[in-house]
């Protein structure tokens, strides 16, 4: 089977059973299909069931489907149990499509772009961006980074027309309707971990850091604001640059990284999906954050790890679009 780039996703795209075929690979390489059932995984256990290929709904729509049967547990499944394509009436090479758009380019993919490069509504398309920004979440992280760790935030978002009033009260908090988000950058490796907040104290602050970070190996960048001053006690040392005086480096401290971060952060936000709303900020945040870690990726790659990263996720419309 054909490697996914490029020059093969056209074939992809255009036949529905080379689609599936192709998600089973990137779901179980080397031929490792596991029963969803009973979890075995000898490859002679499964078979492809009779009633797989082609078939016509009630409504005289065309759909395919590819089913397993395992000899164990004689139930049978297919490669979308158990990850947010489940009960997906999307077809697979339209996922594929999906997934390829969301990874290609830096800026990310519009649920209006999705609609009309999958021929979808507007809702679907919208509810399709949001899971595989359900699928790209690694929450909650086990692993707290040690080493040298910057913390920084930002304001993002807010309505057009209030951006004058945001700018005559800076960017530090004040009266605004842009909300929060924190970044810590990992020097070492690049990695970005975001989380969206309800304002900057020390609590908030402080809650971020210990869910991420261990303070007795780490040493702590960021700029001076005062916010940082009590939990940077806590750190193996803590580095400040004082921006408010034009200092960016110091010392070889500086804040470079989560700055980088978030100017792609804003220009995509800005130049793709225009007006996100608070309540799902941290899903958007997610998104960069994971197309930031996976940059030295190919797009091949990245749909790959989005597959993989797809098991054992599941997201419902309501819960997205329930506000209370
Ligand atoms: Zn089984």
């Amino acid at each position: 089977m054909e490697p996914l780039n490029l020059a093969t996703l056209p074939k992809y795209l255009s036949d529905e059973g080379a689609a599936w075929e192709l998600l089973e690979r990137l779901r179980w390489p080397e031929g490792q299909v596991v029963c969803p059932h009973c979890g075995v995984i000898d490859p002679a256990h499964y078979f492809i069931a009779a009633r797989s290929g082609e078939r016509k709904t009630r409504t005289g729509q065309t759909t395919y489907r590819r089913l397993w049967r395992c000899r164990h547990c004689r139930k049978q499944f297919s490669v979308l149990v158990g990850t947010i394509f489940e009960s997906s009436k999307i077809p697979v090479s339209k996922w594929l499509l999906a997934m390829w758009l969301f990874n290609a380019g830096k800026n990310g993919v519009s649920a209006l772009e999705l609609q009309r490069h999958l021929g979808v509504s507007y809702q679907t398309a919208w509810f399709l961006g949001h899971r595989l920004r359900e699928a790209v979440t690694r929450e909650p992280l086990s692993s707290l980074l040690s080493g040298t760790v910057v913390a920084d935030e930002t304001w993002v978002g807010g309505e057009p027309k209030n951006r004058h009033a945001n700018k005559r009260v800076g960017s530090k908090q004040g009266l605004t309707d842009k909300t929060p988000v924190v970044a810590l950058v990992h020097k070492e490796s690049g990695e970005v971990r975001t989380r969206v907040v309800a304002n900057v104290n020390g609590e908030n602050l402080r809650q971020v850091l210990t869910s991420h970070v261990d303070p007795a190996t780490t040493h702590l960048h960021t700029d001076s604001a005062q916010v940082y001053m009590p939990l940077g006690k806590k750190f193996a040392s803590h580095g400040t640059v004082n921006h408010s005086i034009g200092e960016y480096v110091r010392d070889g401290v500086s804040t470079n990284e989560a700055e980088s971060f978030f100017a792609q952060f804003k220009r995509s936000l800005d130049g793709t999906h225009h007006n996100v709303s608070k309540d799902h900020l941290h899903r958007y945040a997610t998104e960069f954050e994971f197309r930031w870690n996976t940059r030295k990726m190919t797009d091949a790659e990245r749909v790959q790890k989005i597959i993989g990263a797809s098991v054992g996720k599941r997201l419902t419309y309501r819960p997205l679009t329930d506000r209370s």
